[in-house]
This record gives C-alpha cells, sequence and structure tokens, in this order.
C-alpha cells in the first residue's frame, strides 16, 4: 500500500514518532493507503516552517505576478494530475468518480481564481481636504491554518488554501482524518509548480487532544480558516480566542428549499434531488428541508420519489454511479440512526432506507413534525424531508426556524416573489430557480450556527490580509 506522509518545509516526511493510520475505502471497507498520523509535535514542526517561511519574505517578497505564475502552474498540475486526485477522494470517502473529477476542476479553478483576483485587486484611496491623502494596502496576514472537512476533501481545501497563498501568506493544511490523500498529492505538486519550502505545508491526524488542537493553540498563527461542524467551529473559536487570532468558520446546515406552486416543476424536482441526493447528501448546503405549496405537494413527492429511485447506487469509481457509501462507517450509524428516530418523533418513509454496506439510499421522508430530529438536526445525509405549506407568509417562517443560516433555494417563476423571498430567507446564500452555482467573487459563508465570517473575492481578502491606513501629508514646505 503506498504511504502519504505529511508535507512540511517542502519534504514529504513521516511523522516524528512514526505513528500511521490506515486509510479505510468505504465501497470496499477495506484499507487502501496508509497515512502518517501525526501529533502535538508534527504540528509545532509544521507552523514553524510555515512561520520561517513567512518570515524570510520567501513568498511575500515574490509579488503579486510571480505568484501568480507558480499558482497557475499548480493549477496546471492539478488538472494534469485529475485523475490521480479524484481517484483518491473517492477511494477516501465514496464520491463517485465523475463528482471527484468535477471537484479536482473547481480546486484548479479556485486556485487560478485567486492568483488572479490578487494581482488584479485595487486598494482603496482617500483624498483628504486637509492636505494629505490615505490609501489602503493589503499585505499578507503570515501564518494560516486551514482545516477542511471530508465531504468536498480537495475543493474546501483549496478554497482556503488559494487565497491564503495568493496574497502571500503561508499555510499549514490539516485535512480531515478520513480523507487526507489528496491533499499529499496536491503539496507535491505545489512543490513541482516552484512554491518554495515551507509555503505550503499538509500534517495529517485528528483533531481533538492532536494536530488540530495543538495547530489551533499556536501563538505563532495569525489566521484561522475552519470548515466542519458547528460544535467543532466552536471549540476552535474557544481557542483562537485565548490568542486573538482571527477566525473564520463555515459550518453545518439546515437548507430550506422552497417550491411555490407557479415553479418549472421538473427544473424544481431535479436541483431539489441534485440539492440532498449529490455526494450522497454530504454537503453543507444540502436542501434538506424541503417545503412544497400545498397543491403540487402530492405530485412533487410523487416525482422527487422516482428520481431517487432511478438513482445508479454502486461502486463510486464506476464512470456510470450516480451514488455511493457514506464515507466512513461512524458516518454510515449516525446517518442511519436518523431512521429510528422516525418511531418516536413521527414522519413516513417513502422511498430509500438502508442499503447495502455502508449505503444509506436515497431518502424521501414526509409526514414528520417540524419539531422532529430529521426536520431540525443537519443528518449530512441523503434524506430529503418534505412539508407542504400553504403561503409565502408561512414558509418564510418555516425556513427561518432553524439554528442554521446557511442557505436555501427559491422555486418560482414569479420574479416578484424570487425577490422578495430571497430578502427575508435568512442564510448566506440563497440560489432561485437553482442550486451550488457558484460565483467566486461573493460573499460566501453562513448566519446563526452556519459561520461566522464570509470568504470569496474580497471577503477572502479581508480574511487572509492586514488592512493598512497609510496617511501622506500632500502639502510641502515648499508650496506657494
Ligand atoms: P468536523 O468538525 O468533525 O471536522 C472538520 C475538521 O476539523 C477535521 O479536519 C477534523 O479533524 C478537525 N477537528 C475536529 N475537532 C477539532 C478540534 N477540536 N480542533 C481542531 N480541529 C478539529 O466536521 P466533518 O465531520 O469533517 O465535516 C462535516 C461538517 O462540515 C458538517 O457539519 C458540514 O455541514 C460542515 N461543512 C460546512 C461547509 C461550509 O462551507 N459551511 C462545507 C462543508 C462541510
Amino acid at each position: 500500500m503506498e504511504f502519504f506522509g505529511h508535507f512540511i518545509g517542502g519534504e514529504e516526511v513521516p511523522s516524528i514518532d512514526g505513528t500511521e493510520m490506515l486509510d479505510i475505502d468505504p465501497y470496499s471497507r477495506e484499507p487502501w493507503a496508509r497515512v502518517a498520523l501525526g501529533s502535538s509535535a508534527d504540528a509545532e514542526r509544521a507552523v514553524a516552517a510555515a512561520r520561517e517561511a513567512f518570515d524570510s519574505g520567501v513568498w511575500s517578497g515574490l509579488g503579486f505576478a510571480k505568484r501568480q505564475a507558480i499558482l497557475h502552474r499548480m493549477a496546471d498540475l492539478l488538472m494534469g494530475n485529475i485523475d490521480e486526485l479524484a481517484r483518491a477522494d473517492t477511494r477516501d470517502m465514496g464520491k463517485p468518480i465523475g463528482q471527484a473529477r468535477h471537484d479536482v476542476e473547481r480546486s484548479a479553478w479556485n486556485v487560478r481564481f485567486f492568483a488572479d483576483h490578487a494581482r488584479m485587486s485595487a486598494a482603496d484611496a482617500y483624498p483628504m481636504d486637509s492636505g494629505h491623502h490615505a490609501y489602503s494596502e493589503f499585505g499578507p496576514a503570515g501564518v494560516v491554518v486551514a482545516i477542511s472537512p471530508w465531504n468536498f476533501p480537495l475543493m474546501l481545501s483549496s478554497w482556503k488554501v488559494a487565497p491564503a497563498l495568493a496574497w502571500g501568506n503561508t499555510v499549514v493544511l490539516k485535512p480531515a482524518e478520513d480523507t487526507p490523500v489528496s491533499a499529499t498529492i496536491w503539496a507535491r505538486l505545489a512543490a513541482d509548480a516552484g512554491i518554495p519550502p515551507g509555503v505550503f505545508n499538509v500534517v495529517h491526524g485528528y483533531g481533538p487532544d492532536s494536530v488540530g488542537e495543538a495547530l489551533t493553540h499556536d501563538q505563532r498563527v495569525d489566521r484561522i480558516t475552519f470548515t466542519g461542524d458547528s460544535s467543532t467551529g466552536k471549540v476552535i473559536a474557544g481557542a483562537a480566542a485565548a490568542n486573538l487570532t482571527p477566525v473564520s468558520l463555515e459550518l453545518g446546515g439546515k437548507g430550506a428549499n422552497v417550491v411555490f406552486d407557479d415553479a418549472n416543476m421538473a427544473n424544481a424536482v431535479d436541483w431539489a434531488a441534485q440539492a440532498i441526493f449529490r455526494n450522497a447528501g454530504q454537503i453543507c448546503l444540502a436542501g434538506s428541508r424541503l417545503y412544497v405549496q400545498e397543491s403540487i405537494y402530492d405530485e412533487f413527492v410523487r416525482l422527487l420519489t422516482e428520481k431517487a429511485e432511478q438513482m445508479k447506487i454502486g461502486d463510486p469509481q464506476d464512470a456510470d454511479t450516480d451514488f455511493g457509501p457514506l464515507a466512513s462507517e461512524e458516518h454510515f450509524t449516525k446517518v442511519s440512526g436518523y431512521f429510528q428516530t422516525l418511531d418516536e418523533d413521527g414522519g413516513r418513509v417513502v422511498t430509500g432506507g438502508v442499503g447495502d454496506g455502508w449505503v444509506v439510499k436515497p431518502t424521501v421522508i414526509v409526514d414528520a413534525p417540524v419539531e422532529a430530529r430529521v426536520c431540525r438536526e443537519e443528518i449530512f445525509g441523503p434524506v430529503a424531508v418534505v412539508h407542504p405549506f400553504s403561503s409565502e407568509q408561512d414558509v418564510v417562517a418555516m425556513a427561518n426556524d432553524s439554528r442554521y443560516g446557511l442557505n436555501a433555494m427559491i422555486f418560482t417563476e414569479n420574479v416578484h416573489r424570487a425577490h422578495r423571498v430571497a430578502r427575508k430567507l435568512n442564510a448566506g446564500t440563497v440560489w432561485v430557480n437553482c442550486f451550488f452555482i457558484r460565483d467566486l467573487r461573493a460573499p460566501f459563508g453562513g448566519v446563526k450556527d452556519s459561520g461566522v465570517g464570509r470568504e470569496g473575492g474580497d471577503f477572502s481578502r479581508e480574511f487572509f490580509t492586514e488592512p493598512k491606513a497609510v496617511v501622506m501629508q500632500i502639502n510641502g514646505d515648499d508650496e506657494a
């Protein structure tokens, strides 16, 4: 079995104490790779390398144009190695290979976008009446710790690492322990692209009492960007607060998907299915709460059920598989446990349920009271809970009645209603008649338990830089 190490100071290395973990493929349920399992000592070594590289100016001193060129080479190499990278994410978490390839494409695009965005960004100037002129500068923040989850291993890591590097920071990435491999492959490629040693480091390991905790408590760190569970986000915010380290948190969701009776039905059903069954529902943005207007409710449930039953469940490495296993045994146990809650809380499975291996089939649940756990908690699996609603006012209240506020969807052909409802929904992103489409310049993040801060375009610049005001006197003594 191939070994994947940490990547620290420009070299792929084993853990200081030599500890390894076996990486499990959730489809075969067998180990497929060996990976370095780090401890706080490895985390410290990675932060030291990133700190030294930042302080030397080897990266920030290159300037925007040279960094842009290197980052584009890195993106070329990601695309040139799409087969290996996609296969790694598929074997690590069971994502169908077509979706994993799409994730690599989006990762390369993240790298290109932020490389260009940083180079093209203008700073602000503030002409003053007093004979002074003020302007802003956006210098790199320093050492960035990026901690990512397992559901989009490469893609969500690139969303953090790309802007951090483009703005001249150095990075320590800790991928999720269940999906470590693509990060090591990426770090190898980054070195080939010309990223100097110590600028992009990867350290593998667990969160609590381990690598994650050590990274978030380290005083040499200038920024922490985290994507993951809301409860982990709260722990990390506490660690960051102790050092006053700025933190960006992209956390859980329980997306409301609102389908009005004037919606284009085929489009709404297609997107509703995508929004909850893609990646086996392991998407923070999943449309897990479906609100459908009464007059079309029965027809909508019938069509969504049909879509769910048409999905091809199978080996995620086969190109024609739509739907694979959940990412790990632990996650399978959690998601399948929700079926037991229906007896106590109420709710009826129209289609779906537990499949072979670690599969939970595309599932549609109806008749669940709004207080049921399946309606309130983030299941993070392919489970849609459908509710009827009568009026616009009622559905806005239902959609906003959640501890989460990451995203929502609206399906309607009435443009006035679309704008009106989008404004009233308490969420970081609202999609109208679509889902998952992103413009990387737009803010991305959540409200309430879905996160703190926004990333994307200038919002990433705000986070990954230290904006500085420079005020100059421009009236000289020699003025007539
Ligand atoms: P998780 O919080 O369990 O783990 C995420 C990462 O944090 C892993 O790398 C883990 O090792 C690390 N970690 C855990 N405890 C830590 C600690 N005490 N200190 C430092 N690091 C620690 O989340 P997960 O199960 O990997 O991912 C699923 C969650 O992520 C879901 O809630 C999902 O909604 C959320 N998510 C959010 C977004 C978003 O953009 N808002 C995107 C994807 C996933």
